[in-house]
C-alpha cells in the first residue's frame, strides 16, 4: 500500500467554527515536551510530543504550501498510489480553499480518505456529489445526534440540518463512519437510539461511539480537566456495556473506545482465547510492566499464562497510551524489579522514567514496550477479529521476548 497524508494544519476549536462542548482540545495549557518514543535519547522533547500530539499549529496550512508538500512527498514514494489521507488539527470542512485542495487531489487519481471531519463547515449539502466526484471514497463524520438542534448546541455547528445531508448523501455513495462522543444524559439513551437508527438508514457503514473523558485519569493530559464541570460521566465498564445495548439495536458495525468492540470481543481477545496463549514463549525472567488501569487485568491475566506473575504496575490512568511522567510519579517502588517496561507510545521520557523509578535509590532500567497490545475500538472498527488476534499475538510475544532479555 503506497499512502499519502496531506496535513492541512489548523486548530482545533479555532478551524472548525468554535469549540465543541466537549473537544478534548478546550482549555488546553501549552504545555512543555511530554518525551516520547520519538525523542532522542539524551533529549527531552521532539516535534512529535512538543507540538504534534498538542495540535500546536499556527493556522491552516495555506494550499500553497500544501501543494508543494504534496509533490515533495510524491517524488519520495515509490509505487502506485493507493490511497490519499486528509489530516490535520483544524477541520477539513472548514479549510478555506478545501474544493480547491480536493480537485488538487483528485488530479493524483487515487481513492481519497477524510480521517475526521465535524461536518460544521459543510453548508451546502451538494457539496456531497461535488466530493465524491473527486474521489473521496472514506470518511470519518463525527455526528453527535442525528436531532439538529443538539448539534447546534453542542457541536456550535451553524448549520447542522447542511452538515447531516450532507453525510447523509455520501452514506449512500461511499464509505461514512459514523462517531460520536458520548455525554451522558444529552446523547445517550433515546437519542443516542435514534441516532443509530437515522445513521444505518442512511447507509452508514459503521459507528464508533466515543466515551467522554473529563479527567487526567480518564486522559485528558494538556492540564485542562474537567472539559465540562460537573458532567456525569461513564465508568469503562458502564461504557462497555452500553456499547454492547447499542450494537443489539443494529446490523451497522459499533465499536466503542476504550471499551469495546462485540463483535471481535476486543480489547484483549488473546486473555480468552487459550490455545493461541499456548504459543507464546514462557516467562523465564522479572521485569515489571507498567499500563493502564484498563489494560492492567487483561495483561496480568496474559502474562500469568505464560508464567509471569505480579509482573504488571497498573496507574490510575485509564489509557497505557496516555501515560505521563506524573502518572509513574505515584507508583510505589517498594515492589519493582531491576528492570521496567513502559507502554511503546506513553508520553514519557526514558531518561526521566529511569530518574523517577530509581528514587528508592536502587537504580533501575527502563526500556519501551510494544507500541501495541490489542486494538481499541477505533482501530479494531476496519480489522477482522484474526487481524486483531494476529496483533495482540505479535505484541504479547515482543513484550515476553523483552521480559526474558532484559529482566533479572
Ligand atoms: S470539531 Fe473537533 S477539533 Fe473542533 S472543537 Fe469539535 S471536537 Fe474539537
Amino acid at each position: 500500500m503506497v499512502q499519502l497524508t496531506v496535513d492541512i494544519g489548523g486548530r482545533p476549536g479555532i478551524d472548525c467554527r468554535g469549540f465543541c462542548a466537549y473537544c478534548y482540545f478546550k482549555h488546553a495549557q501549552d504545555l512543555p515536551a511530554f518525551g516520547c518514543k520519538y525523542c532522542l535519547p539524551f533529549t527531552k522533547g521532539c516535534d512529535y510530543c512538543s507540538r504534534s500530539v498538542q495540535e500546536k499549529y499556527s493556522g491552516f496550512i495555506p494550499l500553497q504550501e500544501v501543494a508543494g508538500k504534496v509533490l515533495a512527498d510524491l517524488q519520495m514514494l515509490t509505487g502506485d498510489l493507493t490511497r490519499i489521507t486528509i489530516s490535520g488539527g483544524g477541520d477539513p470542512s472548514c479549510y478555506p480553499e478545501f474544493t480547491d485542495l480536493m480537485e488538487l487531489l483528485s488530479s493524483l487519481e487515487a481513492p481519497i480518505h477524510i480521517g475526521y471531519t465535524s461536518g460544521k463547515g459543510f453548508d451546502n449539502p451538494d457539496i456531497a456529489e461535488f466530493l465524491i466526484e473527486n474521489g473521496l471514497r472514506e470518511i470519518s463524520f463525527t455526528v453527535f445526534a442525528h436531532d439538529p438542534e443538539l448539534r447546534r448546541k453542542y457541536m456550535k455547528d451553524p448549520t447542522p440540518e447542511a452538515s447531516l445531508e450532507t453525510l447523509h448523501r455520501l452514506a449512500q455513495k461511499i464509505e461514512v463512519y459514523a462517531a460520536l462522543v458520548i455525554l451522558p444524559g444529552v446523547n445517550d439513551g433515546k437519542v443516542l437510539i435514534d441516532t443509530i437508527r437515522w445513521l444505518e438508514k442512511a447507509g452508514v457503514k459503521g459507528a464508533i461511539l466515543m466515551r467522554f473523558a473529563n479527567t487526567p485519569e480518564q486522559g485528558l493530559i494538556l492540564q485542562n480537566a474537567p472539559i465540562i464541570p460537573g458532567q456525569r460521566i461513564h465508568t469503562p465498564l458502564e461504557f462497555a456495556d452500553l456499547v454492547k445495548e447499542t450494537q443489539k439495536i443494529t446490523s451497522i458495525r459499533i465499536s466503542g473506545t476504550p471499551l469495546y468492540d462485540p463483535d471481535l470481543g476486543s480489547p484483549f481477545i488473546l486473555a480468552h482465547e487459550p490455545d493461541h496463549l499456548q504459543t507464546l514463549p514462557m516467562i523465564s525472567k522479572c521485569a515489571g510492566v507498567i499500563t493502564g488501569a484498563i489494560a492492567g487485568p487483561f495483561l496480568d491475566q496474559i502474562l500469568r499464562a505464560r508464567g509471569g506473575e505480579n509482573l504488571i504496575f497498573m496507574v490510575k490512568k485509564e489509557i497505557a497510551d496516555l501515560i505521563t511522567i506524573d502518572d509513574i510519579q505515584e507508583l510505589d517502588l517498594s515492589t519493582m524489579p531491576d528492570t521496567i517496561i513502559l507502554p511503546g507510545r506513553s508520553f514519557i521520557h526514558i531518561s526521566e522514567a529511569e530518574k523517577v523509578l530509581s528514587a528508592d535509590g536502587r537504580s533501575r532500567i527502563v526500556i519501551r514496550g510494544p507500541d501495541m497490545l490489542t486494538a481499541d475500538g477505533e482501530t479494531s472498527m476496519g480489522m477482522t477479529r484474526d487481524e486483531v488476534l494476529a496483533l495482540e499475538l505479535e505484541g504479547c510475544r515482543t513484550l515476553i521476548n523483552l521480559i526474558n532479555q532484559w529482566g533479572s
